[in-house]
């Protein structure tokens, strides 16, 4: 295992298209349900389910279960050991981070709590299901105006938090009219690589039109279990399943519903047989490797939010976090931007590194860390959730509130409030709005001051769908840094009421800007 390189993924999607039914079907036929108390086979925990789900009335069980346990106990798991789960494929551990299951998924997504490098994105090809999940603001009337689809909202997420790399699948594809139909799998990619393109664009990312063409649409059918794996690799698998099954004694019933799937499997590979790409499986293999990105990312300055404080016996302070860029050493002097106790960097000494209980000798971009660190007269309560470490040659300076401001280009996602003055649709952006920041692992409200069209006239409000550039001033310190110098503290979300109003990236940061 450890030859293969970690990909930390995230599985999104609108409620309901199949998140979990996929992914639980999908480690059930690689074979690699994880059962960490009981070490069970595969097949004896999917028995399992049946038989209890018979017992008590439940109808047909489903595949969707089988995440239930791993979730619980990732739940349970202390932060810096965060059990993750994990699964593997013939490339890559895939570290599966995070679902939209929980209701701390958006804000661990923008804060960087959970920080992925690949996205699996769930859509139903059911009628009206897809067209829920992409509904855009605005677009209905009465109370659900300001309603905008999850899977609208995960993609707009994703892209400004700069994950490119995503694995679409086009799911449901039993459970349309005429089944598996090609001209639905081709309307809803169109649709998705359209918005994901507007989404990059005004993003500014890198080779945007590239990494749309990269995107990976996969039709499957997460419930009859078809194209998640190769047809003959399933096929194969399942007729493992089954004799070890039969081998191992499995009640009827259950051994005869493991025949009919692999009929049924069967069947729906044949109704697909129009697509000639990749399984959901060797779309996922096919995510280019973080390798090189990571290299270049630990270039640049070191740069990690701080997402958690924690205060061990015997051990004392350790902060956690991720490595955004740069890289981090023990037994070095850096510079945390800002604590309790003073608004301005402060040196502290990391003493050692870890990451799933072992020391580290250095930490890399993408690498989950704690640190245990010194600092004189600074205890655990003195920190803050957001500071950011950095070098001292280079420390991320936090912008005070009233005095300092920054620059953003931002795209309006969500119109809230009121209609415009004399004019049609919703404002949603002001002066003196004071939405929430989140960027890196902070969430700090910010005051706007000024908004600017893209040809640079001040403009009084901003609607649905349209871009400007702001400045801004925190209410409370928070460090960013222009999008060119420091990727991750270059993108934010713009939050108000628990809704994503707008996204944006930092152009420039301007100290002293409202006390000149
Ligand atoms: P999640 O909220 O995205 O995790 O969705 P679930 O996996 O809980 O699935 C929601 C519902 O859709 C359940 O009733 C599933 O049985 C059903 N479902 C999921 N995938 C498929 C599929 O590929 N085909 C059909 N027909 N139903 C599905």
């Amino acid at each position: 295992m450890a030859d293969f390189e970690r990909i930390n993924l995230i599985v999104t999607g609108h409620v309901d298209h199949g998140k979990s039914t996929g992914l639980g079907h999908m480690l059930f036929q690689l074979g690699q349900i994880h059962d960490p108390k009981k070490k069970r086979e595969p097949w004896r925990i999917a028995e399992r389910y049946y038989v209890d789900s018979r017992k008590e009335g439940m109808g047909s069980w489903s595949y969707a279960w089988i995440l239930d346990p791993l979730i619980e106990e990732r739940q349970r798991g202390l932060t810096i050991n965060t059990s993750f789960m994990e699964f593997k494929s013939d490339k890559y551990i895939f570290n599966l981070i995070d679902a939209p299951g929980h209701s701390d998924f958006v804000k661990n997504l923008i804060t960087g709590a959970s920080q992925a490098d690949a996205a699996i994105l769930v859509v139903s090809a059911r009628k009206g299901e897809f067209e829920d999940g992409v509904k855009r603001a605005g677009t209905a009337s009465g109370k659900y105006a300001n309603v905008i689809g999850m899977t609208t909202e995960h993609m707009l997420l994703m892209t400004s938090l700069g994950i490119t790399d995503v694995v679409v699948a086009i799911n449901k594809m039993d459970d349309i009219d005429p089944v598996y139909d090609q001209k639905r799998y081709e309307e809803i990619k169109k649709n998705i690589k359209q918005t994901f393109s507007i989404l990059m664009k005004a993003m500014n990312v890198e080779n945007a039109d590239e990494k749309v063409e990269n995107i990976k649409f996969v039709p499957t059918s997460g419930l009859i279990g078809v194209n998640l794996l190769p047809k003959d690799k399933c096929i194969q698998n399942l007729d493992g399943h089954i004799a070890a099954a039969k081998s191992g004694n499995a009640d009827a019933k259950f051994i005869e519903s493991l025949e009919k799937e692999k009929d049924e499997t069967s069947k729906g590979y044949d109704a697909l047989n129009w697509y000639q790409g990749p399984s959901l499986v060797e779309a996922l293999d096919m995510i280019p490797s973080p390798i090189k990105r990571k290299a270049e990312l630990s270039k640049k300055p070191l740069r990690i939010p701080v997402g958690s404080v924690l205060n061990i016996g015997g051990v004392g302070t350790v902060l956690t976090g991720r490595v955004a860029s740069g890289v981090l050493k023990p037994e070095t002097d850096v510079m945390i931007s800002h604590t309790k106790k003073s608004r301005d960097p402060t040196t502290i000494t990391v003493k050692s590194i870890q990451e799933f209980h072992k020391d580290l000798p250095d930490a890399a971009p993408g690498d989950n860390i704690g640190f245990n660190i010194k600092a004189k007269n600074l205890g655990a309560s003195d920190f803050l959730r957001g500071s950011v470490i950095a070098p001292p040659n280079d420390p991320a300076t936090p912008l005070k509130p009233g005095v300092d401001g920054f620059l953003s280009l931002v795209l309006v996602v969500r119109a809230l409030g009121k209609k415009k003055k004399g004019g049609e649709g919703a404002w949603a952006i002001h002066k003196d709005y004071t939405p929430v920041v989140h960027c890196g692992t902070s969430q700090v409200a910010c005051r706007v001051t000024e908004i600017r069209d893209l040809q640079g006239k001040e403009i009084v409000e901003l609607g649905q769908n349209e871009r400007a550039m702001i400045w801004m001033t925190p209410v409370q310190p928070i460090v960013v840094e222009p999008l060119a110098k420091s990727p991750p503290l270059g993108r934010f979300a713009l939050r108000d009421s628990g809704k994503t109003v707008a996204v944006g990236i930092v152009e420039k940061v301007e100290l002293g800007r409202y006390t000149k």
